[in-house]
């Protein structure tokens, strides 16, 4: 597994539940997002009635599902979860939709990834609150109305434009997740050892905020690894120091790339003098999926600055050398 991955490892969800912030004031950074999901949480609330659903998109590790969790814990409703891929039949979402009690939030990770037929499923539950059953088949086939209780959707996607445009119109809150600023990570770095109980000094959480890739779940992964460090070599507390040398050891550098960003970057340099190259190419060079190289790999280096798409491929920019200690080629 991938250390600087923003996509939780096997074990790990089970190990973030007890450091997800419950409410929305110990929900670090992203004041927009909050500010207005306050505001309409409120309202709703006020006038009695359920959350609009909501869409929450942004690349892994931001607190989506955290945030779902948070909604029904300030509605004071039940958190049904769930995920695209898990759904498989329409009969599976029509039990999960008939199951739920007057105002649940229902969280569907991966919305995305529902299929076209459960999709449409979907519609006039999130319009109407009813279901469209078919009994029968053939010439006898008729259809039923059933109607469920009124409920919150709350859906999570990578990306907005990955989501069909009739379910994405159907979300009357969409709210855009961005990457952290090292401030906030910080904060989470502190907030996660105060839960831990693990001592570490300020500079030290910087230095782990710094390297988190703008990504809390990054942020808490690094610092559970530097703890083992300090832990091992019989350190007290994390420092500053500490924390740097076993950042090192873990071989995630001071902007938070690893082997394989680094593999991706120097395949350009060196090949192709910086590039443009066309994705496909650089996919067959280090060996890897054209997908993987557009989901995984390029989001946070475009995010920094380091990749930029031209209409003629791939180029790293100025940046890159200098992170390198390269020098810069002359373009004449
Ligand atoms: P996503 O659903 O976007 O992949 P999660 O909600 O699972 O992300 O968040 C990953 C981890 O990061 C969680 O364990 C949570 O503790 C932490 N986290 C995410 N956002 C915040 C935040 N704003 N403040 C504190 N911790 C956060």
């Amino acid at each position: 597994d991938r250390l600087v991955s923003g996509n939780a490892g096997n074990d790990e969800q089970y190990l973030e539940l007890s450091l997800r912030p419950q409410r929305l004031n110990q929900y670090i950074g992203q004041k927009k997002v909050k500010e207005n999901l306050g505001v309409f949480i409120q309202a709703a609330k006020m006038r009695e009635e359920t959350l609009d659903h909501v869409l929450l998109y942004g690349p892994p590790g931001l607190g989506k599902t955290t945030l779902a969790a948070i909604v029904a814990n300030e509605m004071g409703v039940n958190l049904r979860t769930t995920s695209g891929p898990a759904i498989e039949r329409p009969g599976d979402l029509a039990a999960i939709l008939t199951a739920l009690e007057p105002g649940d939030v229902l969280f569907i990770d991966e919305i995305h990834r529902l299929q076209r037929s459960i999709e449409e499923v979907l519609y006039p539950a999130m319009e109407d609150f009813c279901l469209d059953i078919v009994i029968g088949k053939g010439p006898e086939a008729r259809s039923v109305r059933l109607d469920l209780p009124p409920f919150t959707l709350v859906g999570a996607t990578t990306r907005a434009g990955l989501l069909t445009a009739p379910l994405r119109d159907r979300f009357g809150v969409l709210s855009r997740l961005e990457y952290y600023q090292e401030d906030e990570l910080s904060e989470i770095v502190q907030r996660t050892a105060d839960i831990l109980q693990i001592g570490i000094d300020r500079r030290a959480s910087a230095e782990i905020a710094r390297r988190s890739r703008g990504t809390p779940r990054i942020a808490n992964r690094l610092l559970r690894r530097v703890r083992d460090f300090v832990q091992v070599l019989g350190g007290e507390s994390i420092t500053e120091q500490a924390a740097t040398e076993a950042l090192e050891r873990l071989q995630v550098d001071r902007l938070g790339l690893d082997h394989i960003d680094h593999k991706l970057l120097m395949g350009i340099i060196e090949k192709y003098r910086g590039g443009p190259v066309g994705l496909d190419t650089i996919s067959a060079t280090i060996s890897e999926e054209s997908s993987t190289i557009e989901d995984v790999y390029e989001p946070y280096l475009l995010q920094i600055g380091f990749l930029q798409r031209t209409s003629r491929g791939r180029m790293v920019t100025e940046e890159v050398y200098r992170h390198f200690n390269l020098e810069v080629p002359r373009h004449d």
